[in-house]
Order: structure tokens, then sequence, then C-alpha cells
């Protein structure tokens, strides 16, 4: 393990590029930040500021001209709960109801993403209750034609820019599987690569139900959509004329697969949910912050403003990923605003070996990962994550039984 000097704001591409360069997707010195999004706390709160949720259920789902769209852009700093949803859930109180309702609905799809991940960690991997529909690859290079000016459009700003609205995140993704006959695990992990709100919880199920595993209804992706979406986007594709989505696909769902039984019951909903108010068995001297809890709200660092605060970048679990570089500048971001305000360490390695011999205050995370490293560590002191709605003993079978049950 390594412990690396803190970054400092205006230098983190370089300082990623020199310390997290070869755990990168790309080479170290294509590494650059995303012209879309910056990471840190005053990004977070100036992009909820200027959020003005007016004419959000009529503009959400729009794609193209840019202009047109009215969705709120949070997710990158919901991802690591520079905004906890609560905050969020209240900023818009004073809005329209209906357009309060709507992005509601959405914060509680988030949640919802939260309470599966957090009860069937990495079974979420596999296809839920169907499998998606079941034919050949149509294409041996990419599913993603890029002579489609919609693909084209999508795929671009999801490496570019790390970030996509809904609709063209459903583009790809039917795309990739309903239309090409591709594994839907690998596009998941293509997303997930990139984009800067990519989580193992609400990515895969984004997939899951747009390639109809959670459901059994495949989303099909058609020139009708791209025509409602983003009006004049196919007078500009060089296949106008022959459009390969002209029409509605095929979209039967594969065959039913057994359902997992945690997806209908919680044996043990309090481990699902984490400790429900600050548990402590030794001082801290230190706060462990995680890729969940990097914000100013967070409450293990709330409840001790004055200890320094450590981040590791894991090592291994990086090599692995091979993350797009935009969203190590995007963490990296975050953590050089912090070290303005904290006495922040940086390590590269394992956060086992790194917190091993420390005793740290964290906040709970509801993600196998910190589940596992909890277990090893006995943290000095563990808080309890900040749910919208505490994880309880309810169905998780779709999101309007878990509303139902969950009375939300
Ligand atoms: C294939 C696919 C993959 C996705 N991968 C991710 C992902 O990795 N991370 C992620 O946060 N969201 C993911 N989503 C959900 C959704 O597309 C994004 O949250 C949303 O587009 C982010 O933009 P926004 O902040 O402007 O959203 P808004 O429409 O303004 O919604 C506000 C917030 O509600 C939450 N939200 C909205 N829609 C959803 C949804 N369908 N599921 C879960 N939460 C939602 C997000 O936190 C979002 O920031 C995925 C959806 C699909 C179809």
């Amino acid at each position: 393990m390594t412990r690396l000097p803190a970054p400092e704001r205006g230098d983190e591409v370089t300082w990623v590029r020199s310390h997290l360069g070869d755990l990168a997707a790309e080479p170290a010195e294509q590494i650059v930040a995303s012209p879309a999004f910056r990471g840190g706390q005053s990004a977070a709160d100036q992009a909820l500021a200027a959020f003005d949720v007016s004419g959000y259920s009529r503009d959400r789902n729009e794609v193209w001209p840019v202009g047109r769209r009215g969705a709120s852009r949070l997710s990158p700093y919901i991802r690591h709960n520079l905004l906890a949803l609560r905050r969020v859930w209240d900023h818009v109180a004073a809005g329209p109801s209906r357009d309060v309702s709507r992005f509601r609905d959405e914060l509680l799809w988030q949640e919802y993403a939260r309470h599966v991940y957090a009860r069937l960690g990495h079974r979420t991997a596999a296809p839920l209750r169907h499998l998606p529909p079941q034919r050949p690859p149509t294409t041996a290079t990419s599913p993603w034609d890029r002579s489609m000016a919609c693909v084209d459009l999508a795929v671009g700003e999801l490496e570019r820019d790390g970030w996509l609205v809904n609709q063209t995140r459903m583009w790809l993704a039917s795309q990739w599987t309903v239309r090409a006959g591709w594994d839907w695990g690998a596009g998941e992990i293509a997303f997930f690569a990139h984009l800067l709100d990519g989580s193992r919880a609400a990515n895969r199920l984004g997939w899951q139900w747009t390639v109809g595993a959670g459901t059994g209804r495949p989303y099909g992706f058609s020139r009708h959509q791209v025509r409602r979406r983003a009006p004049g986007l196919c007078d500009r594709c060089e296949l106008r004329a022959a459009c390969p989505i002209e029409g509605w696909p095929d979209d039967e769902p594969g065959p039913a697969v057994h359902p997992d039984t945690r997806l209908r019951a919680d044996a043990d909903p309090e481990a699902t949910a984490g400790p429900s108010a600050a548990r402590g068995h030794r001082e801290p001297s230190v706060v462990w912050l995680t890729a969940e809890s990097l914000g100013a709200d967070d409450p293990a660092s709330r409840t001790h403003p004055d200890l320094p605060v450590v981040f590791v970048f894991d090592e291994q679990l990086l090599a692995r990923l091979r993350l797009s570089g935009k969203r190590l500048v995007f963490l990296t971001q975050t953590l050089a605003e912090l070290a303005e305000s904290r006495s922040l360490e940086v390590h590269r390695g394992d956060p086992v070996s790194v917190l091993g011999p420390r005793d740290a205050a964290v906040t709970f995370a509801p993600v196998p990962g910190f589940v596992r490293r909890a277990t090893l560590l006995r943290p000095a002191e563990l808080h309890p994550y900040p749910w919208l709605v505490r994880p309880r003993d309810a169905p998780l079978t779709s999101f309007s039984a878990w509303r139902r049950a969950m009375g939300v």
C-alpha cells in the first residue's frame, strides 16, 4: 500500500495520471476530466440550488436538442451521497405538485435500487425473474452502430461526459441486448466504466428492467422514440432512408427463471439496513470515507469534524474494474476540495490493510464490498446509512409492490 500526497484543486487530472493512471481504462496520458460535471461538495450544492423541478414531468425524458432536457443531472452527486436523497427530496417541496410527485418517484427508484442491492448483493448480476430475449448476436463488432445518429449521440455522451439521460440509457441497453443479442452483463460493465453516477445498484437494476430480466417485458428501442424524444435527429442520420430500428423489435421475453427467494422476504432486515443509530466500540482516531460517503453531511464525518479523514483507492478493485479516468478524476476533485477544510489522507492499496491498525469511524454502506470489509475491520464506530426509507422485510418483486409495502 502507498500513501499518496493529497490532491489539490486544479491539479486533479495530473494527480490521477501520475498516481492512478495505470489503473484506468485508457492510457494515463489520455485521462481527462468530464467536461460536463465537476466533483466536490460545492459543485453538488450549486447543482441542487440551480435545480428547479417545474416542468420536470413534461421534459424529463427529452433527449435532443440538449436545451429541451428537463432531467436534474444530480445523479453523480447522489451516487456518492454528496447529496443525500432526503435533502434532494426536501429541496423540491415547494414545486408544482405534478412535477414534485414525478421527481420523487424517481428518487424512490434510486432508493428501491439500493434496497435491492443491499439485500441481494452480487446476485443482482443474474437475471432476477426472466432471461432477456434469446437471440444470436447480430453483429460481431460493436452492438452500438455509430452510423446511427441516435446511437452515436448517446455513445458519444457516455464516453465523453460520463453521463446520459435515462431515455438514452434505455436506448443503448435495448440496442445492446434486445436488438443486437449481446450479453446484458457485458453492457452493464461497459456503462459502469464510464458513468459518473455508475453504481451496481442502479445500473444493474436499469439494465435488468430495460432488457426484460426484471419484469419479463423488454423495452423495445425503435425509431418512434427517437422521433418523439429527439425531433430532427433522424434528419442528420446517414441511415435515415434505411433505418435499422424503423419497426418495433421482436421483444418476446426469454423464459422465466426461478426468482431468488430473498426478493420476496428478508430474513435479516437489520443486517441489510445496517445500524439505526451510531454504534461505538472504541474512541475513533480517524474517519474512513468510502465512495458511498463523500458528502459534508456524512454521519461519521459530521460527528467527528476534527478527526483526519482517510480515503483508500482500492488497487485490486480498480485494476479489475478498469474505470474510465474521468470517474477517478471526479472522485479526486471531491477529495481535493475536502482537503481544503479537513486533514485528508489518501492511500492506494487494500482498505483493510490501511484501516486495520486504525480506530476508524465510518458510515455503513449498503453494498457487499463494504459489508465484507467492515466485518474484517470491526470499525471503532459505525454510523447509520442515510436511507430515504429504512429497509425492512418488504417484497422487492416489483417497484410498486415495494412502494406499497413501504408505504411511500
Ligand atoms: C440501463 C440503465 C442504467 C442506469 N444506470 C444508473 C446508474 O449507474 N446510476 C444511477 O444513479 N442511475 C442509473 N440509471 C437510472 C437513471 O437513468 C439515472 O439515475 C438518471 O438518468 C440520472 O439523471 P438525472 O440525475 O438527471 O435524473 P432525474 O430524472 O433528474 O432523477 C433524479 C434522481 O432520481 C434517481 N433516478 C432517476 N431515475 C432513476 C432510475 N430509473 N433508477 C434509479 N434511480 C433513478 C437518480 O438518483 C436521479 O439523479 C440507469 C438507468 C438505466 C435504464
